[in-house]
């Protein structure tokens, strides 16, 4: 179970994120809903500890560990993995598809060459990507197939959270559907917890349990994804609502 509470960060002039509580249990998808600029990604950081929340608390199966440093941050990082968009430059482009997947791996000392390797290949069967690209460069493999690749390499340490932050924002609506149908099918098989990032509640339909409303940098709403369409409690959840074409 995955726990902030009251968690706030802020940058010199002002907050991006105040007071936010939220949990993630175990094997759900949580979205994290709002407009740009909401501080959705700000959250993401905190969570990966990226930045360190300027008060509050993060607790993981009743732990703090907002403020852990060392080997103990190192450690709890293979366990909360990102995938970020694409566009973010998530992907090196000088980096061939098989190194890319391998980096997480070699970063944790995991393994040696033949063993990686060996998990890179079946983590590309995992995602359904052919094997022969793991020789190719992310310039040469489509939106969709990039995007698998960040999954895969997401999962490469064998996480029990995925961060994903506009995972699947930058592609259509066909390619979208079958990304979700792949994050749907690996949390099945391997007991995965996902905070799910996005600006689009189509999405956020297909794929939650639960939802965030993020409205300038405050949750303004936490329900079901049922209730949040079904029955939304605020106007700001009823306007992003009314804005789904
Ligand atoms: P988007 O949907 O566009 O990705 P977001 O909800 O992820 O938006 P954040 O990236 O969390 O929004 O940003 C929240 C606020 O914090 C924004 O107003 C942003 O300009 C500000 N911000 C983000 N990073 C920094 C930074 N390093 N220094 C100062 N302000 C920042
Ligand atoms: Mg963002």
């Amino acid at each position: 179970v995955y726990k902030i509470r009251k968690g706030s960060f802020g940058f010199e002039d002002f907050h991006a994120v105040s007071d936010a509580s939220f949990t993630v249990n175990r094997g759900e998808t949580l979205a994290l809903v709002g407009e740009s600029g909401s501080g959705k990604s700000t959250i993401a950081k905190m969570v990966l500890q990226l930045e360190k929340p300027s008060s509050g608390e993060i607790r993981i199966d009743g732990q703090n560990v907002a403020g852990i440093s060392g080997r103990r941050l190192f450690d709890l990082r293979r366990t909360l993995q990102p995938v970020f968009q694409d566009p973010y430059g998530s992907l090196d482009p000088l980096h061939n598809i098989g190194n890319t997947i391998m980096e997480p791996l070699k970063i944790h000392g995991v393994g040696d060459a033949e063993s990686r390797r060996a998990r890179m290949l079946e983590l590309l069967d995992q995602v359904a990507l052919p094997r022969e690209l793991a020789t190719r460069y992310p310039n040469e493999l489509s939106g969709g197939q990039r995007q698998r690749v960040a999954v895969a390499r997401g999962l490469a340490l064998k996480p029990d959270v995925l961060v994903l932050d506009e995972a699947v924002s930058a592609l259509d609506v066909l390619v979208q559907a079958q990304i979700l149908d792949l994050l749907a099918e690996l949390q099945q098989e391997l007991g995965l917890t996902y905070l799910f990032i996005t600006h689009d509640l189509a999405v956020v339909r297909l794929i939650a349990d639960r939802v965030c409303v993020m409205q300038q940098g405050r949750i303004v709403e936490q329900a079901t994804t049922e209730e949040v369409f079904e029955n939304p409690q605020q106007e700001y959840t009823k306007n992003l609502l009314a804005a789904i074409p």
